[in-house]
C-alpha cells in the first residue's frame, strides 16, 4: 500500500526548515506523496497581525514545495478554523486505498488527547511523530505511543534533524531585512516583491507611538515591560541629567531591539550586514545584541548618531563615555522591573552621581561575569579602568 504524507501547519512564511523536515519524512517513512496543508484559522495559534493572506502563504508554499510534495488549499478554501480531523477525514475519501501518515512534533503529539476528536484522526491516519531526542522526551513519547497504539491507533516515531530557524525567528529577521538564507528561492522573491512581513514598511523616524508598536511586536513578549521600564528610566535621567529626553526614550526602546535572536541568528545578522566581528564577538555571540542593534536601529530605524551609540555600548560600556551612553547604560540595569541585592542603591546613586552609578553597575557586571567563569569584553575592562583613571 502507497503511503501519503499528510504535513499541516501555518507556514508563515514557509522555510528551509519546512524543506528539511518534509524531505526528511519522506525518506525515513517511503512516502510516495507528502501533502502540504496551510492551516486556514488554527485553533491552536492565531496568526500574529501584519501576516500574509491565506492565499499568500499557499503562493509561497506552492513556490517552496518540490518533488513529490503536492500543497493542498483544502483548508483555506473550507475557512473558518482548521480541524485537523476533517482535513484527514476528507483526504482519506480523496485516497481511499493509501495508508496517510498524519506528520506531528513532540508537543503535538503528547497533547494529542486534548484535540477534537481525536479518535476520527488516527482511525483515518497513522501518526508520523518528529521528535528531537531528548532523553525525558523519549521516555514521554514511548508511553504516548503505547498508550494509542493499545487503542488501535498506528504510530510511527521519527528522528527530526534539529532546525535552526522558525517561522517566529524568520519573520523578525525578515523585518530587520535579512534571513534570505532561510528561505527557498521562489518564496524570498515573492515576500520582497509583494511587501509581505513588513518588507516595504518604512521604519525611519517613525513617531514614537508607532516606534513602540513596531518594537513591542519585535521583541519577545517576556521583555517588553523590561524595555518600557528602560525607556521610561531613560527618559526620566535624561532629563534629570540635561540630556536630550527624545533621544533617550528612543534608544531605549531599542536597546535589546535584536534580543529575541539566538546567537546563531545573531551571527547571521551580522554576516548579511557585511559586519566582520572580533573574537570575543565570535566566542560570545550572546553578547552581540548591543552591536546588531546599533546596526538596526541605524539601517533600519534611521536613528541619530546618539541613538545609535548608546545602544551599541549599552551591555559592554566602553571608556569614554558620554551623557546619553550612560544613561542607557544605567537606565537598562535599574529600570523598575530589575530585582537584585543592591538594585535601591543604584537607583539612588543614578540621580546623584550618574559616573559613580555607572561604575557600580561596571563593577556588579564583571564580578558575576568572572564568579561564572565567563569571559569579560576588553570594552568592559576598558570602561572601569577608565573611569578609575578619572578618580571616579
Ligand atoms: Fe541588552
Ligand atoms: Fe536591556
Amino acid at each position: 500500500m502507497e503511503r501519503i504524507g499528510i504535513y499541516g501547519g501555518a507556514f508563515n512564511p514557509p522555510h528551509v526548515g519546512h524543506l528539511r523536515a518534509a524531505e526528511y519524512a519522506q525518506r525515513e517513512l517511503q512516502l510516495s506523496k507528502l501533502l502540504l496543508v496551510p492551516s486556514g484559522t488554527s485553533p491552536h495559534k492565531a496568526l500574529p497581525p501584519n501576516s500574509p493572506t491565506a492565499d499568500q502563504r499557499l503562493q509561497m508554499l506552492r513556490l517552496a514545495a518540490r518533488e513529490q510534495m503536492e500543497v493542498s488549499d483544502l483548508e483555506v478554501v473550507r475557512g473558518g478554523i482548521s480541524y485537523t480531523y476533517m482535513t484527514v477525514e476528507q483526504l482519506k475519501q480523496q485516497y481511499p486505498d493509501q495508508e496517510m501518515v498524519l506528520l506531528m512534533g513532540t508537543d503535538m503529539f503528547l497533547s494529542f488527547g486534548n484535540w477534537k476528536e481525536p479518535e476520527r484522526i488516527w482511525k483515518n491516519a497513522s501518526l508520523g511523530v518528529f521528535y528531537r531526542g531528548e532523553p525525558q522526551e523519549i521516555q514521554q513519547i514511548q508511553q504516548q505511543k503505547e498508550k494509542m497504539e493499545s487503542a488501535g491507533a498506528t504510530v510511527y516515531l521519527v528522528k527530526n534533524p534539529v532546525n535552526r530557524i522558525s517561522s517566529t525567528q524568520l519573520r523578525r529577521m525578515l523585518a530587520f531585512r535579512c534571513g534570505s538564507e532561510f528561505l527557498p528561492n521562489g518564496v524570498e522573491t515573492y515576500i520582497w516583491q509583494n511587501g509581505l512581513y513588513d518588507t516595504a514598511e518604512d521604519y525611519r523616524k517613525l513617531p514614537m507611538e508607532q516606534l513602540e508598536q513596531v518594537a513591542v511586536r519585535l521583541l519577545k513578549p517576556n521583555r517588553v515591560a523590561h524595555v518600557l521600564g528602560c525607556r521610561d528610566t531613560a527618559a526620566a535621567l535624561a532629563k534629570h541629567w540635561g540630556a536630550d529626553e527624545t533621544d533617550a526614550a528612543r534608544a531605549g526602546l531599542l536597546h535589546d531591539i535584536t534580543k529575541a535572536l539566538d546567537g546563531p541568528l545573531q551571527l547571521t545578522l551580522c554576516r548579511e550586514y557585511g559586519i566582520v566581528l572580533s573574537s570575543f564577538f565570535e566566542n560570545n555571540p550572546k553578547t552581540l545584541h548591543a552591536l546588531t542593534g546599533s546596526l538596526v536601529a541605524e539601517r533600519i530605524f534611521g536613528e541619530n548618531t546618539s541613538v545609535v551609540a548608546a545602544i551599541r555600548s549599552h551591555t559592554t560600556g566602553k571608556a569614554k563615555m558620554n551623557l546619553l551612553e550612560k544613561i542607557i547604560y544605567v537606565a537598562d540595569y535599574m529600570e523598575p522591573n530589575r530585582d537584585f541585592p543592591g538594585v535601591e542603591d543604584l537607583r539612588r546613586l543614578a540621580f546623584e552621581n550618574l559616573d559613580q552609578a555607572l561604575k557600580l553597575g561596571l563593577t556588579m557586571t564583571l564580578q558575576l561575569l568572572k564568579t561564572q567563569g565567563r569571559e569579560i569584553s576588553p570594552e568592559s575592562a576598558q570602561a572601569l579602568a577608565y573611569l578609575e583613571e578619572t578618580g571616579v
